[in-house]
């Protein structure tokens, strides 16, 4: 593996006859980290440059991820920086956002230094550290927010993800504080008195299951008590794994008001639905939990429309001891990262509700803008840096868990056949992933 700061002289490369979004076939020609050249099928020629045979590949910008689980420091045995950016590139991301409820917290300039520095020493891909906003993501007392914002690691996201910020006044000063650098308060919306010792999704099936249920009013309390708060104090809110019919009403409905509001949604719960709480597999088990068929059908609409901005993939890796015991004392979470890409092509390209174009801007160009990453999710053009993506739409290929670069198994799409596959991924004008292989 090259370094990921792109510091040394890569090799030129032509990729040749690539789909530039799924449109027409050209030649990008990646030199000195950027796109160098853009030009008509087969007039790209560079000597010494290596060529890579793209006849039939859509190229995008290369994916961010707003939601990582990257699980170092602290829970080594599930991930590590290098394993879950192993993973990313190979699911075509170049700039992954790693959520701070480590262990130690990040929630100090220390502690998202450290992980934004092995991102730069070992990772396959750029990784911003996310900032949590509580002290231990204890909810009691604002964390150095300033701080982890003034760091070398520049944090422009905050989150307690795994908690809500569940109280106002906290909600609201943090909200408030980030204004001074432009940054944003990612909240994972769940009313924690709703959903004590909740298991899945509140509904008939839970009844049927005996699993304490998830009533979707807890996520949803949370958005609209929080898309008023944003409104007030004027700042930027960012919605994790909306999962629910409702909260995309309120989503839309704060929009239209011109809150300041963005939102993501995971590929899992744009697929899958809580009929698979059935098996008693805890795989299924995750938090938000998988919901109705009805709010699947909001979710991708919602998605397609706009109204949530950007495809997240909670990647959350955990040991095999952690989910392969009963669903009640399972860990919540699923990996994602390698099949965000395939998830959501069956779910929203072969569905016919967004194009490859509509992909890179849900899955690069927005969540980039959210995070205020700079340098990726930029339009594939000369000038621009060569973070870039080539998929195959038409190479479906099987899940399996074994194969996974990351650390962890505890995926739900085992078995299951995608309908496109990563072959190539290039981070400011580097190979990670080569041949559908990591580099
Ligand atoms: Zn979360």
């Amino acid at each position: 593996m090259t370094g990921a700061d792109g510091s040394h002289a890569a090799g030129a490369w032509v990729v040749a006859g690539a789909r530039l979004l799924g449109g027409n076939p050209a030649d990008l020609v990646l030199r000195d980290g950027l796109i160098a050249e853009v030009t008509a099928p087969g007039a790209a020629s560079v000597a010494g440059a290596r060529v890579l045979d793209a006849t039939g590949l859509v190229a995008l910008p290369g994916l961010v991820d707003l939601h990582t689980h990257l699980r170092e420091p602290g829970r080594e045995d599930a991930e590590t920086v290098r394993t879950g950016t192993a993973a990313a590139a190979l699911g075509a991301f170049t700039a992954v956002h790693a959520m701070a409820n480590t262990d130690p917290v990040a929630d100090t300039a220390g502690v998202v230094e450290q992980v934004w520095r092995l991102g730069r020493e070992s990772g396959h891909c750029d990784v911003q550290p996310v900032g949590a906003v509580t002290l231990g993501l204890e909810g009691r007392q604002l964390a150095e927010l300033g701080a982890m914002a003034t760091s070398a690691a520049g944090v422009r996201m905050f989150s307690d993800d795994g908690r809500c910020v569940s109280d106002a006044v906290l909600m609201r000063r943090a909200l408030e504080y980030v204004k001074a650098f432009d940054g944003v308060i990612a909240q994972h919306a769940q009313e924690p008195r709703l959903t004590e010792d909740a298991q899945m999704n509140e509904g008939v099936l839970a009844g049927i299951l005996g699993l304490r249920g998830w009533p979707a009013v807890a996520e949803e309390a949370i958005i609209a008590r929080d898309v008023l708060l944003a409104e007030h104090v004027g700042s930027r809110l960012h919605i994790c794994h909306v999962s629910t019919a409702g909260s995309v009403e309120l989503i839309r409905w704060a929009k239209g008001k011109g809150v300041d509001v963005t939102a993501e949604v995971t590929p899992h719960h744009l697929l899958l639905t809580d009929e698979l709480a059935a098996t008693y597999d805890p795989t299924y088990k995750v938090n938000p939990p998988l919901r109705t068929k009805t709010d699947v059908e909001a979710l991708r609409g919602a998605l397609a429309d706009g109204t949530i901005d950007a495809v997240a993939t909670d990647h959350a890796p955990h040991p095999v001891e952690d989910k392969d015991c009963e669903w009640s004392a399972a860990a919540f979470g699923m990996v994602g990262l390698e099949t965000a890409v395939g998830v959501v092509a069956e779910a929203m390209v072969a569905t016919g509700l967004l194009d490859w174009a509509g992909v890179a801007d849900r899955m690069s160009l927005r969540p980039a803008r959210i995070g205020r990453l700079h340098g990726h999710g930029r339009p594939l053009e000369p000038g621009e840096p060569a973070n870039l993506t080539l998929v195959n739409p038409d190479a479906a290929w099987t899940v399996t868990a074994v194969a996974l670069a990351s650390k962890s198994r505890n995926t739900p799409f085992a078995g299951h056949t995608l309908p496109a596959s990563v072959v190539a991924t290039f981070l400011r004008g580097t190979p990670t992933v080569l041949a559908g292989g990591l580099v």
